[in-house]
Formats: C-alpha cells, sequence, structure tokens
C-alpha cells in the first residue's frame, strides 16, 4: 500500500479486505436505526424466530449459573451435550453417530466455518447449490478454496437435483453442501435424488456436508428418511452441521453442533482451542435441556410457522407481476420481483433499500443469496406484522 496507511492496523489483510458483512446484517442494522429514531418499521430481514426461548431450557441455564458452572469446557463441548446432541439425532433422524463424533460449537455459523478450516485446501472446489446462504461461500473462500455455484431454478421450486449437483462436480470437488429446507428458498431435497448425491459422493470421492438447520420446521414429510441410508452408505464422508438457533428459539445463545467423523471433529476441537475455546458454559447447559427435555415446544413451533406460511405465501403471491415458489420448510419466502425492475429501480438491492427508506419494510435483496431479481422475506413475525407489511409491499410495488 502506498496510501500511508502501511504497517497501520487499517492496513488489512487481503483476507479482510474480501470480506462483505452479510447483506442480512446490513439492512438489520438500517432498519434498527430508524426504529431507534421513532419510525414504525416492520422488520422481516433477519431470521429468527419471535418466540422467547422455553421456560425450562431458559431455567437450566439460570440454574447452571447459579450452580457455578461458570469454567471453561473442552472444546468439544460438554461431554452431557454431546451425547444429548447423538441421542436426538438418533431419535428424530435414526443417524447414529458416537458421543465423539460431534463438536459443539457456537452456533451453526461457527460449526461450518470451523468444518470450511479443517477440510478445505487451496484448490480444492466446493458445490454449492444457489440461491444459497451467504456464509456457505464466504466461508469456502475465507478458507482459500473455491465455491462453484449451481443454480436451482425458480420455475422448477428451486428444487435441488442430483442431476444438477453431478454437472457442477469435476475431479477437485472435496465436497458438496447441501441445506434443507434451504434458506432462502424453503425447498427439500427429495429423498430420492438424496441418495443419488449419497451415492455419487461415494464414488467421486468427496465429502457431503449437509446442513440441517431447518429440518424441524418442515412443514411436509421432509427428506429426513434418506438421512439413515445416506450415513450408512457414506460414513465418513458425510457430515450434519446443526444448530439448536431456530428449532428452541436460542438464536443468541450461540449453540451449535458438527456430526462428522472423529478427525474431522478432534480437527474442529483443536480449532477452536485456539480461537472460541469452547461455547458458554452455561448456555451448554441449557442446550442439553433443549435436546433432552419436552419437545412440545418445537411442535408448537412448527404448527405456528406453517400457519403463517399458510397465510403470507397466498398474501403475497396475489400481488400482481411477482411469482413467489411455495417454501416446504423454514421460515422463508423468496418473490421474484423482477418485473417490478427497470429505469427508476435498477435492482433488488435498491428495490429493497426504498422499500425501507419510503414504506418501512425491511427484507433482504436476493442479490446477496446469488439471486437477483428476488428479497427475502422472514415470516418468523407476528401474523397482524405480517399482514401489515404485505400491505405495505402491496401499496409500495404498485407506487413504481
Ligand atoms: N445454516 C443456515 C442455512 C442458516 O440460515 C443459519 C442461520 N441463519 C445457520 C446455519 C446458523 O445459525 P446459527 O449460527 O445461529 O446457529
Amino acid at each position: 500500500m502506498s496510501d500511508g496507511s502501511q504497517g497501520s492496523a487499517t492496513d488489512l489483510s487481503r483476507r479482510a479486505r474480501g470480506i462483505a458483512m452479510t447483506p442480512t446484517q446490513a439492512i438489520a442494522a438500517r432498519a434498527a436505526a430508524l426504529k431507534a429514531k421513532g419510525e414504525r418499521i416492520l422488520d422481516f430481514s433477519v431470521g429468527e424466530p419471535d418466540q422467547p426461548t422455553p421456560r425450562n431450557i431458559a431455567m437450566a441455564a439460570v440454574n447452571a449459573l447459579g450452580a457455578g458452572r461458570t469454567r471453561y469446557t473442552s472444546s468439544a463441548g460438554l461431554p452431557e451435550l454431546r451425547s444429548a446432541v447423538a441421542q436426538r439425532y438418533k431419535k428424530d433422524f435414526k443417524v447414529g453417530f458416537a458421543d465423539d463424533e460431534v463438536a459443539v460449537t457456537n452456533g451453526g455459523k461457527h460449526g461450518f466455518f470451523a468444518v470450511c478450516q479443517v477440510l478445505l485446501d487451496r484448490g480444492d472446489e466446493v458445490v454449492i447449490p444457489s440461491p444459497h446462504w451467504p456464509t456457505f461461500s464466504e466461508a469456502v473462500r475465507l478458507a482459500g478454496a473455491r465455491p462453484i455455484l449451481v443454480h436451482a431454478l425458480e420455475k422448477e421450486g428451486f428444487q435441488i437435483t442430483a442431476r444438477m449437483i453431478s454437472k457442477a462436480t469435476s475431479t477437485k470437488t472435496k465436497a458438496v453442501i447441501l441445506n434443507s429446507p434451504s434458506n432462502p428458498t424453503g425447498s427439500v431435497i427429495d429423498p430420492e435424488d438424496l441418495l443419488v448425491i449419497g451415492d455419487m459422493a461415494q464414488r467421486r470421492k468427496f465429502t457431503l456436508l449437509y446442513d440441517d438447520t431447518y429440518a424441524r420446521l418442515s412443514f411436509g414429510r421432509g427428506d429426513s428418511s434418506a438421512l439413515q441410508a445416506i450415513r450408512d452408505s457414506l460414513g465418513e464422508r458425510f457430515v450434519i452441521i446443526g444448530t439448536a438457533s431456530k428449532t428452541y428459539c436460542m438464536t443468541g445463545w450461540r449453540i451449535g453442533w458438527i456430526l462428522g467423523p472423529k478427525p474431522l471433529i478432534d480437527a474442529c476441537a483443536a480449532l477452536s482451542s485456539h480461537s472460541t475455546q469452547n461455547p458458554t458454559t452455561f448456555a451448554q447447559v441449557g442446550a442439553v435441556e433443549a435436546l433432552t427435555g419436552p419437545q412440545k415446544s418445537v411442535q408448537e413451533l412448527v404448527a405456528e410457522y406453517r400457519r403463517r406460511r399458510d397465510f403470507v405465501h397466498p398474501a403475497v403471491s396475489a400481488i400482481p407481476r411477482l411469482t413467489c415458489v411455495e417454501p416446504a420448510g423454514g421460515f422463508y419466502l423468496f418473490p421474484n420481483l423482477g418485473r417490478y425492475l427497470g429505469a427508476k429501480v435498477p435492482n433488488t438491492l435498491e428495490l429493497a433499500r426504498r422499500l425501507l427508506e419510503e414504506a418501512g419494510v425491511a427484507v433482504v435483496p436476493g442479490e446477496g443469496f446469488g439471486a437477483p431479481g428476488h428479497v427475502r422475506i422472514s415470516f418468523a413475525r407476528p401474523l397482524d406484522e405480517l399482514r401489515e407489511g404485505v400491505w405495505r409491499l402491496k401499496e409500495f410495488l404498485a407506487g413504481l
């Protein structure tokens, strides 16, 4: 650098210069600033349940604090939590992982980041079906590897198929990421396709990184029936990245997990031992209660999100000149607003900016998800807000 900043703390690494703040955070920050000025903003940007953490879980953490559970834990997490994660997956999805094939992480995001760091080398390619969660491509890049985006089509319901994956893989493919239900499209992989992709991983020797963040928030039969078969056939080529965040309304707790072969789990723990050390100890105790305690709150959450989906999807779809795939899981709509773009509003970045400034509605532009022309609407908000939000969106679009 020749601008005088050389050697100073503003002379950022090449790595850091390439990182962009997640588009969701950027919009959410602007929405929060407008709210602080007293404006009535409807925020459909951030993907998190609006319900509080169930009381039994919160009390388990409070009691843990009271009982002095305030010290470091092992970097792979509390033994009882590793075991609770393994048991939960056995119960819910019939997939078997031993306790030492589980690492607890500071949220699913950290789990995914850690897996990329310990699995990927420069030159490796990672296939990512897109539209995709921005962290997938960013974490792959930060590990020095190359994201290879493969585009799911709106006219096919954003369905991810084995054919798509097959075309995108090469001899350099180290891993394929599957996220089902998907953030941002809500599409769920067909179990048949999942099994074929599993076969492909075996033959072409890549690892399947399966992000099941929204798996318990599926409205249909989901794809979990195939997980056991995949686990049995793929063995060490199968890694699950999960989180307590959405299922148990624990986004701020920062508890996630990785299930995979022991050498990978040990490497992730070693990496954490030099960075985060361990997820907060009393939060881990709360997570044990989440996973081993009553699961009624999860059923109630799914029922509530189904109700919201059943309202918001037809309501948004009824707005003229847009199209919107019905999500099969999760809590996002990903409508196509392409027909509203033109000379006055050239892209969805600008559309989302104006929707927030002029109509007080925060949504995330599709650009960050690899799908310009779309916006992501989180429907993890109360029904009355969704009703007003759809009305405001419709009026705003009509005025363009
Ligand atoms: N994977 C996906 C697809 C997500 O959408 C999210 C949250 N937005 C995560 C992982 C991670 O969530 P957390 O870090 O809160 O566990």
